[in-house]
């Protein structure tokens, strides 16, 4: 067998020792005498499952006993819709920061509802370069709550700071960096996640929210985004996404081994700044994010020609580094160095693009 190293922002990476934890309890996890992928959600083996892996999230993130932990289908996309439903009710307005592709969806999806939204700060004009300024007194004083994304996959870029918003609640979509280093909980009122960049295969998505904001749904809004009623059936008010909950709780689990949040951000800062310092120290590639907005998950660059932008990320996947072709809307490459990805990965790509900056010489 022959695994390579894989640079993919989503679907992503997961840790081997969950692959060989989730494969070797594939055919009978412990005496149940079947897999988990063939359980009743509703048996006491898999309650179990469930109450583990939010009982291990809890633990990992440090979350207060007044936010729910809701497991939901649909992606982060369908929360772009679920936010608004459930909270926008509050006031009636909303603010919104678009900072790239996906903030930018979850401002529109929340236009295209009829409801009351403003953008009050972009970083658009410059293709998304860096994270927007944003200020309390920018904030809308009456919005129900200010959405953000924190980390922007497609761009590379992060915030550095959470933004103060006073007593209006901040909702975050943390989806390319949940559980990558430790954040204050209690600074957000809602955060929501896909699983799939940084956190277990694709078909769960988390949702974080605090208890007082279940409170202003909307009453006509579809039962299966209504986060109050996910709540009070303790994310089964229907089928869950059974296999995906489980492998989410066996990675929490493991970076709880590693020493939980502070070790795993230890880990990921090392990687991130090889990848960083090596852009910064030469002029071959051009690393297109403002200093302070880089993303520690998410790493673009390009050469700024295009042919051998082109020519990168296959020569890259015939040395075994695969999926650095950056996103469309910024060309060039990306690197995705996830919780899973291991240094001895990133450093292959330093040395990588070292070699091959030498035998591609710009003309
Ligand atoms: C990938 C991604 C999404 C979309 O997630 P889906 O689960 O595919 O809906 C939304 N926001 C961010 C920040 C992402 O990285």
């Amino acid at each position: 067998m022959n695994r390579v190293y894989n640079f993919s922002a989503g679907p992503s990476m997961l840790p081997v020792p969950v692959l060989e934890r989730a494969a070797s309890e594939m055919m009978c996890y412990g005496d149940s005498g079947m897999s988990v992928m063939e359980m009743s959600h509703r048996s006491p083996v898999y309650e179990k499952i469930i109450a583990d892996a939010e009982a291990k999230l809890r633990e990992l993130m440090n979350i207060p006993d007044n936010y729910k932990v809701l497991f939901l289908q649909g992606g982060a996309s369908t929360q772009f819709a679920a936010v608004p439903l459930n909270l926008i009710g509050r006031t009636g307005k909303a603010d919104y920061i678009v900072s790239g592709q996906f903030s930018g969806k979850a401002y529109k999806e929340a236009q295209k509802m009829g409801y009351d939204v403003k953008c009050i700060a972009t970083s658009k004009d410059t293709n998304f370069d860096r994270i927007p300024v944003v200020t309390k007194d920018m904030i809308s004083p009456d919005a129900s709550y200010v959405h953000i994304c924190f980390n922007n996959t497609i761009y590379g870029t992060k915030y550095s700071y959470i933004p103060d918003t006073g007593d209006v609640p901040l909702v975050a979509d943390m989806s390319s960096c949940i559980i990558s280093e430790p954040v204050d909980v209690t600074k957000f009122g809602v955060i929501y996640a896909g699983a799939q960049k940084n956190m277990a295969p694709a078909g769960v998505t988390l949702v974080i929210v605090r208890e007082d904001l279940l409170e202003c749904g909307d009453p006509k809004m579809p039962s299966m985004l209504d986060w109050k009623l996910m709540a009070e059936n303790g994310s089964m008010y229907n089928t869950p996404p059974c296999y995906s909950i489980y492998v989410a709780g066996l990675v929490y689990e493991w970076i709880l081994g590693l020493g939980g949040l502070d070790a795993m951000k230890e880990k990921n800062v090392k990687k991130a700044a090889l990848l960083y310092d090596y852009l910064d120290s030469q002029d071959y590639y051009i690393a297109p994010v403002q200093k302070d907005s880089r993303s520690m998950m998410n790493v673009t660059f390009v050469t700024g020609v295009e042919e051998i932008d082109k020519k990168f990320p296959k020569e890259a996947a015939a040395a075994g580094l695969v999926n650095l072709k950056g996103h469309r809307s910024v060309g060039g490459m990306r690197a995705s160095i996830y919780n899973a990805m291991p240094i001895e990965g990133v450093e292959a790509l330093v040395e990588f693009m070292k070699k091959f900056a030498a035998e591609n010489p710009k003309a």
